[in-house]
């Protein structure tokens, strides 16, 4: 049996699409799929027009969260109901085309626990397109795992590696790298990135930084790592400085005009205090992201809360 999980806030406008399309592709791949469609909260028709489809095919099952959780929860939750031997994660707007999946899942089929999708074209504008690409080669660069570049959750997985996933406790997921974390055999195809079918994006700006900052604290500490290196060359070379200075105010010699006794450099001592505090302060607040990920962490709250559920 084939899941499909596909989360979806707000998105009213292609639900009937998304169904018949993957109504008439799941043809070629057998009978026998599930597609979860994981309501985000939604305030408009999105629940309404689920439960509609879900009356007449019983394939379609939909699970309403009682608030907006998020993009990373919904996908979670659509992982731990799905019950197929393999698992498919798509976007609801049909960016990731169902027609695509065929291959995905013959190749999970020939024994790949993770078919994940590259992104040869992007239809975004260029500086999100720039903004993108930095942001994986950096992620890339940082994190303690093999991360795949260009590649987001659309993937179609195995049941084992999504009983891996499952069993993780962690609630700051972020799913791509919990996927990569998992290991076994993965690989990636390549497609082509659709232009939203319908709608705006339902990604807002502070909901894509928030996704690019778990990447990087939840799977990296090298951040704390280049900021102690830092730290200590700057300690090191203030504390060099400091020598070098009580030595010439000890001995009264004037060096590039700076003499010690006439209390002059105002402006070298403003450019090292607003220096050192930059460095400390953005210090401070690394340090901040990752304990607020702890706080989350012990306080333990589900990630996600399901109010409805249709056909399970
Ligand atoms: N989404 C969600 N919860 C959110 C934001 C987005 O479930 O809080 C869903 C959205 O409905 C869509 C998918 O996540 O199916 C990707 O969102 P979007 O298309 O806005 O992102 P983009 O394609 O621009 O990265
Ligand atoms: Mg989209």
């Amino acid at each position: 049996m084939i899941s499909l999980i596909v989360p979806a806030f707000n998105e009213a406008l292609v639900l009937r699409t998304l169904y018949e399309r993957v109504a008439a592709a799941a043809k070629t791949w057998g009978d026998d799929w599930e597609l979860i469609l994981v309501d985000d909260g939604s305030v408009d028709e999105t629940f309404h027009l689920a439960s509609e489809i879900a009356a007449a095919d019983p394939r379609f099952k939909v699970l309403s969260f009682s608030r907006n959780f998020g993009h990373q929860p919904a996908v979670t939750a659509g992982l731990s109901y799905a019950s197929g031997d393999i698992i498919c994660v798509i976007d609801a707007d049909l960016q990731d085309p169902p027609e695509e999946l065929l291959r995905f899942i013959d190749k999970c089929r020939e024994g790949y626990d993770v078919v994940y999708a590259i992104r040869t074209k992007r239809k975004e504008g260029l500086p999100k397109r720039i903004a993108y690409s930095t942001y994986y080669r950096l992620l890339k660069k940082l994190a303690s795992i093999d991360i795949p570049l260009d590649s987001g959750d659309f993937c179609v997985m195995s049941r084992r590696i999504v009983d891996v996933m499952n069993a993780l406790p962690e609630r700051n997921r972020f799913v791509r790298g919990l996927r990569s974390w998992a290991g076994f055999r993965q690989t990636g195809l390549r497609y082509e990135r659709q232009a939203r079918q319908a709608g705006e994006p339902k990604y807002t700006l502070s909901k894509l930084i928030k996704l690019g900052l778990d990447g990087v604290f939840s799977f990296s500490y090298k951040p704390l790592h280049i900021v102690m290196i830092i730290g200590l060359v700057l300690g090191l070379g203030a504390f060099v400085l400091g020598i070098l200075v009580l030595a010439q105010y000890l001995s009264d010699v004037t060096v590039l005009g700076y003499n010690p006794r006439n209390a002059r450099g105002w402006t070298s001592l403003m450019l090292v205090i607003l220096f050192a505090t930059g460095v400390q302060l953005f210090g401070m607040g690394l340090l901040g992201e990752y304990i607020g990920r702890i706080f989350e962490e012990t306080k333990a709250r589900p990630s996600y809360v399901v109010g409805r559920k249709v056909n399970f």
